[in-house]
């Protein structure tokens, strides 16, 4: 990103002419042109805010490397909103922390798991969050699993043999190796051959759990069935399907460890218990669970001028799983939404509506943060004047939906055609588009019908690799995209803030979704306490 600011909205000109009219409907190519021939002083000392002091990566390494993941009511997670808080003041920001609930506190401490015979190999792998540890003291056992449950009464003599072993309750899967390596080297018979094992072994392994009489389709029931019956614990593995990656949940039990282990060593201990050699395997794992604390969203405020109770708010979850850092769920969208307010403190720092940034918490457990500070903050959701949600990775931003609000559309429309087309050229708008029922935290705004928007990026193979995998870490963080997105986004919201108009809120009429109608997302009410959380139990 070198290209000067007069070169670049030069740039934008062309860009928008050519490739951003044909997508937004409605606007005669004449007028968007036109308006783009001013320059404006403000988009111009964004850009240069965003691009030459961009502050992104130093606030991503001490968020991401030193302070860590940001498991909702986990330690890390308060003291990474103390700095937060911290950074937006040191800025001129006020910022507060704002408690909505309680949560099950939990601290990760050290966890080893170690293959003891018949050979000696450390694994990789980790208890999952939530789970007790052994005290920090060693326990041995052998291995189980449920492979050939035909009926209830087979589950229950299986729950009869596994007193002091480790259960492994997910599928092993006989190929860690990506399909990309077998759709480009194998014999396109092996290929097929490895393809059907898979499936069938899938099969019959999940046949073999819906036969046990389970009535969780999370199988949570069989977690404690298997915790009352005595065994040591559970192992599980989630394999997104890319290399070296595994999935970092939560444990259910909370008497005896669950751990997760990465695809190769799941696969290795699978095999050895299935062919009679006797694996055992050494968990020493250390952890506090802290009862219920006090849970928090962040809110930092640059009060408006003119129209102080209309408000453009920048949105991103701060909690994240914990297998990593948490840096594309969602360190990159939180650290986007601080540079922005930093930019816009620097650049437009008197603004027409008031700008505020939430950075929520417990939205891995279901939007808990951002649905608690709808219902606490009416005013904020009755007067939003737009909202900006990043919350998939790392990469440029490249679509952005007006989330079924057609009345929106010409603002949408608006905004963008004066943002700098070297930003905003990678960026397709969906309008009307559809509202987004979850997912993430606009549609904890987008249900009341509000003006909130969700900031789509590129994927940087954001779901078969970072998402929720303890491979989500600093480095995986693309800094010239991250700063794009920046740009991006304070343009966005000075022109939001900045606008005459208020957004209009009327809705689409027609809403299919695969060939049905619909109907707009219903509100759904926050959790505010772990206990009534269905994903805690
Ligand atoms: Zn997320």
């Amino acid at each position: 990103m070198k290209s000067g600011f007069a070169e670049y909205f030069q740039a934008g000109l062309m860009a928008l002419a050519v490739v951003g009219l044909p997508m937004v409907a409605g606007t005669p190519a004449g007028a968007a042109a036109q308006s783009l021939v001013t320059t404006d002083p403000v988009l111009e000392r964004i850009w240069v805010e965003g691009m030459e002091r961009s502050q992104i990566e130093p606030l991503a390494q001490v968020l991401l490397d030193e302070i860590g993941p940001r498991l909702t009511a986990s330690p890390q997670m308060e003291r990474a909103q103390e700095w937060a808080v911290e950074t937006l003041e040191s800025w001129g920001i006020d910022a507060r922390l704002e408690e909505y609930g309680t949560w099950e506190g939990w601290d990760r401490g050290p966890s080893h798991i170690d293959l003891i015979s018949p050979r000696v190999r450390s694994l990789e792998g980790r208890i999952l969050a939530w789970s007790p540890g052994t005290g920090g003291r060693p326990v041995e056992g052998g291995i189980t699993y449920p492979g050939n449950i035909r009926n209830p009464g087979d589950w229950q003599a299986f729950l009869e043999t596994v007193t002091g072993k480790w259960v492994m309750l997910s599928f092993p899967e006989p190929t860690c190796r990506a399909d990309e390596q077998w759709a480009e080297f194998a014999m396109p018979e092996s290929a097929m051959e490895m393809d059907a094992r898979r499936q069938q072994a899938e099969q019959a392994w999940n046949r073999s759990l819906a036969s046990t009489g389970s009535q969780d389709n999370r199988g949570r029931d069989l977690h404690a069935q298997l915790e009352e019956a005595g065994a040591a614990g559970i192992i599980t593995s989630q394999w997104p399907g890319s290399y070296g990656t595994t999935r970092v949940f939560n444990a259910y039990n909370r008497e005896s460890p669950t751990f997760e282990l990465g695809c190769e060593d799941y696969g290795l201990v699978y095999r050895l218990a299935a062919n009679g050699q006797e694996p055992v395997l050494r968990l020493t794992a250390e952890s506090e669970n802290r009862g219920e604390v006090p849970v928090f969203n962040i809110i930092g405020e640059i009060p408006g001028t003119e129209l102080p109770d209309e408000y453009v708010v920048l949105s991103a979850h701060y909690d994240s799983w914990e297998g990593g850092s948490g840096a594309t769920d969602n360190g990159s969208g939180s650290v986007l939404m601080l540079e922005t307010m930093r930019i816009l403190q620097a650049a437009y720092p008197n603004p027409k509506r008031t700008i505020v940034i939430g950075l929520w918490s417990g939205e891995e457990q279901g939007l808990n943060g951002s649905r608690a500070f709808t219902e606490d903050h009416p005013e904020v959701v009755e007067g939003l004047q737009a909202l900006w949600n990043q919350d998939n990775g790392t990469g440029r931003i490249v679509r952005l939906s007006a989330q079924g609000i057609v009345g929106a559309t010409p603002s949408i429309a608006s905004w963008m055609q004066k943002v700098p087309a070297e930003v905003s050229q990678h960026v397709e708008l969906q309008l009307p588009g559809m509202p987004g029922g979850g997912g993430s935290d606009y549609a904890s705004f987008v249900c009341y019908g509000a003006p909130a928007f969700s900031l789509g990026a590129l994927s940087w193979d954001y779901g078969s690799h970072t998402w929720h995998t303890h491979r989500d870490t600093f480095d995986k963080l693309v800094f010239d995209d991250l700063m794009n997105n920046a740009v991006l986004t304070a343009s966005l919201t000075y022109l939001a803030a900045d606008d005459p108009n208020f957004t209009d809120r009327t809705r689409r009429e027609v809403m299919t979704r695969g060939g049905r109608p619909v109907d707009w997302p219903a509100c759904q009410p926050a959790v505010r306490r772990s206990s009534d959380s269905p994903r805690m139990q």
